[in-house]
C-alpha cells in the first residue's frame, strides 16, 4: 500500500476508535471510572506509556478566601490530579508545578481552531516552564509532553497530559486528539453534572429529613411518598407504615378551619397552595394542635408531580392566643370588681337624701380604700409583668436584715387575721441578704398572704429560715433558705408545675371564691431568679403547702 492509501487507512481506524470511545464516555456518569476510560483510551490511541488528568474543581458561585491583609479575595479554582496512568504513585508529588493555578490554556480561537492544534504561544511556554519544573523535581527529562486541554464553551474542566518518552506527536496525533478532547469535555461535564444532581438531591432530601416542621410529599393520587423525622414523631408512626398510604389516613384532622386537601371531603388540588388548622389525631395517643400548608408543585408541562404538605406545631401559638383570652377576662373580671364597689359606697355616701352615721360613713370609706389598694396593686403587677418581659426588672441591691423584714411582714398579717397563727422561727444570727428589699417584702407579703388566703379553716402558719452551707445549688454558694408552711388547702401533684406560669390558678371551689389574678408566684419566681436564688414548693392535699426561697449570702470566706 501506498502511503496516502495507508494513512487513510490509519485515519480511518482512528475515527472508528473515536466512535467507540465517545459512544463509551457519554454512557458513563461516575466521573472516576470516566476519568479512568478517557485517560487509557487518549493513552492508547497515541501509544503513550504513561499520563494523568488534572481537574479543576468546579467553583461554588461566589467562593472567597481571606489573604494576609485580611481582605477577601476570589479563590482560585483548585486543580488536582484525578487519575493517573503508567506513573508510580511515589513520583506524583513531583508533578505539583501542574496544578500551579496562574496559567491557564487559552480557549479555542474563535476561527474554531483548537488551542490544541494552534497552542498559543502564553500556553505553550507556560507548559514549557511547568514541565522544566517537573524534571527538575523528579531529577530526570520527561521527553515529549503533550498537554490536552478540556474545555467545555469557554470554562477549563481541566488537562489530560501524555508522556511518550523521545517519540514527537505527529500532526495526526494532534488532529485526532484535538476532537477527543472535545467529546471528553463533554463528558466530564455530564458526569459532573450528575454528580453535582445527586448531590443537591440528597441535600435537599437532608434539608427535608431534618426540618423542624413536619414534612408529608405526596403523589398526585394524594398517596405518602416521602415523610420526614419530625412528621413521624408529630403522628407517632414509622416511615414503613405510612408511606403508600392515603393521606386522609396518615393526616387525621379534627376540628379544622381552612382547606383540608387530606380531609374526608377533599378539596380539589389548586394551583397555587392551601392552608388549613387543625387537631392531629395521633396515633400514639392525643391531639396536637399543628397547621398544615400544602404546595402543590408541577413539571414544566404543566402536570402535577407532587404536593408538599408542611405540618408545624402550633401548640404555643394556641397556648399564647389562650392565654391572651385569659388575661382580658381576668383582667377585667378584676378591674371591674373594685371599680364597682368603689363607685356603689361613693354614690351612697354622696347620696344628698341621707345622713350617715359616723360608724357607716367610716366603713364604707374604709371599703373604698381597701378597694383602691386592690386595684392600685393589681396595676403594679401588670406592670412587673410587662417590665419582666421587656428583661427590665431592676433591683436595688443593700443589705437586707431578714430577720426584722420577716417579724414586721408577719406583724402586718397577724392584725388582719384572728383565725391563722402566725410563727416567726429565726435563728439570731441570720446573715444579711444583698438584695433589693422592697422586693423581698414583696416576695413574703405574697406568699404569706397565699398562705392565708389558701387556708380557708385557719390553722397555724410558719415562717422559718435557716443557712444552707452545703449549698445544694449549682455554683455551690452558702445560701439563705427562708420558708413560708400553711396547713391549707394544698396544691395537686399534678398542678405543681404550672402554678409558677403567669395568669394560672389551679381550679377549686375555693379559686373561685377568692380575689386573684395568678400573677403573684409569676412575680415572685421572677424576683428571687434576677437575686440568682431558687424557689421550689411542697405540697400536700388538703394538708398544706410549704414555699421555700433560697437567696445567695456572704461566704464567710469571701463575697458571694
Ligand atoms: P393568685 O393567688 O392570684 O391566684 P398566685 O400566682 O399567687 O395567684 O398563685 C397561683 C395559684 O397557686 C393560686 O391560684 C393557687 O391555686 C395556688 N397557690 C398558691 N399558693 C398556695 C398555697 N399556699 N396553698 C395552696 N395553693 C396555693
Amino acid at each position: 500500500m501506498n502511503v496516502p492509501a495507508l494513512m487513510a487507512t490509519y485515519q480511518l481506524r482512528q475515527r472508528e476508535y473515536l466512535l467507540r470511545i465517545t459512544r463509551a464516555m457519554t454512557s458513563r456518569l461516575d466521573l472516576p471510572s470516566l476519568l479512568e476510560l478517557i485517560l487509557s483510551s487518549a493513552a492508547e490511541m497515541v501509544a503513550a506509556p504513561a499520563g494523568m488528568i488534572v481537574l479543576h474543581e468546579p467553583m461554588p458561585s461566589a467562593s472567597f478566601e481571606v489573604d494576609g491583609d485580611g481582605m477577601a479575595v476570589e479563590s482560585e479554582p483548585q486543580a488536582r490530579i484525578r487519575t493517573t496512568y503508567g506513573i508510580p504513585a511515589e513520583l506524583l508529588p513531583a508533578f505539583a508545578p501542574l496544578l500551579r493555578p496562574s496559567s491557564r490554556p487559552l480557549p479555542p480561537d474563535s476561527d474554531g481552531a483548537s488551542s490544541v492544534q494552534t497552542p498559543g504561544e502564553q500556553y505553550r511556554r507556560d507548559l514549557e516552564r511547568r514541565v522544566q519544573d517537573v524534571e527538575e523535581n523528579l531529577g530526570r527529562e520527561l521527553g515529549q509532553v503533550l498537554g490536552l486541554p478540556l474545555f467545555f464553551e469557554d470554562e477549563l474542566l481541566g488537562v489530560i497530559y501524555l508522556f511518550r518518552g523521545g517519540s514527537a506527536f505527529t500532526q495526526l496525533d494532534w488532529e485526532f486528539l484535538e476532537g477527543f478532547a472535545l467529546q471528553a469535555a463533554i463528558a466530564v461535564r455530564n458526569a459532573r453534572l450528575y454528580a453535582q444532581l445527586s448531590t443537591e438531591r440528597s441535600r435537599l432530601a437532608a434539608i427535608i429529613e431534618k426540618s423542624a416542621d413536619g414534612v408529608l410529599i405526596l403523589r398526585p393520587d394524594r398517596r405518602v411518598e416521602v415523610i420526614n423525622q419530625t412528621m413521624e414523631k408529630m403522628l407517632g408512626r414509622v416511615a414503613a407504615d405510612v408511606i403508600g398510604q392515603p393521606c386522609s389516613q396518615v393526616l387525621d384532622l379534627q376540628n379544622v378551619t381552612g382547606d383540608d386537601l387530606c380531609g374526608n371531603s377533599p378539596v380539589d388540588i389548586p394551583t397555587h397552595g392551601l392552608r388549613c388548622e387543625g387537631e392531629l389525631v395521633r396515633a400514639s395517643g392525643g391531639n396536637l394542635a399543628v397547621s398544615v400548608t400544602y404546595t402543590p408543585l408541577f413539571d414544566e408541562s404543566e402536570r402535577l408531580v407532587n404536593v408538599i404538605a408542611n405540618v408545624s406545631d402550633i401548640t404555643r401559638f394556641r397556648e399564647e392566643e389562650e392565654m391572651k383570652s385569659t388575661f382580658v377576662s381576668i383582667i377585667s373580671h378584676e378591674l371591674k370588681t373594685p371599680v364597682a364597689l368603689i363607685k356603689g359606697y361613693a354614690q351612697t355616701l354622696a347620696r344628698p337624701d341621707a345622713t350617715w352615721d359616723p360608724e357607716t360613713a367610716r366603713q364604707s370609706l374604709q371599703i373604698i380604700e381597701e378597694e383602691a389598694d386592690r386595684l392600685e396593686s393589681l396595676i403594679n403587677n401588670l406592670l412587673d409583668v410587662s417590665r419582666i418581659q421587656a428583661g427590665d426588672l431592676r433591683l436595688d441591691i443593700s443589705d437586707v436584715d431578714m430577720n426584722r423584714l420577716l417579724e414586721r411582714i408577719a406583724q402586718d398579717y397577724r392584725t388582719q387575721t384572728t383565725e391563722h397563727q402566725i410563727e416567726v422561727d429565726l435563728p439570731d444570727d441570720l446573715p444579711l441578704v444583698s438584695g433589693d428589699e422592697e422586693r423581698l417584702r414583696q416576695v413574703f407579703t405574697n406568699l404569706l398572704g397565699n398562705a392565708i388566703k389558701y387556708s380557708p379553716d385557719g390553722g397555724l402558719i410558719r415562717i422559718g429560715a435557716w443557712v444552707d452551707r452545703k449549698a445544694g445549688n449549682e455554683d455551690k454558694r452558702p445560701r439563705l433558705v427562708v420558708y413560708v408552711a400553711d396547713a391549707g388547702i394544698g396544691i395537686p401533684e399534678d398542678e405543681l408545675p404550672k402554678i409558677f406560669d403567669r395568669f394560672y390558678r389551679v381550679d377549686s371551689s375555693l379559686r373561685r371564691g377568692t380575689a386573684g389574678v395568678g400573677l403573684g408566684l409569676f412575680l415572685i419566681n421572677a424576683i428571687v431568679e434576677a437575686h440568682k436564688g431558687e424557689i421550689w414548693v411542697r405540697s400536700e392535699l388538703n394538708k398544706g403547702t410549704t414555699f421555700s426561697v433560697a437567696l445567695p449570702i456572704e461566704d464567710e470566706n469571701g463575697p458571694a
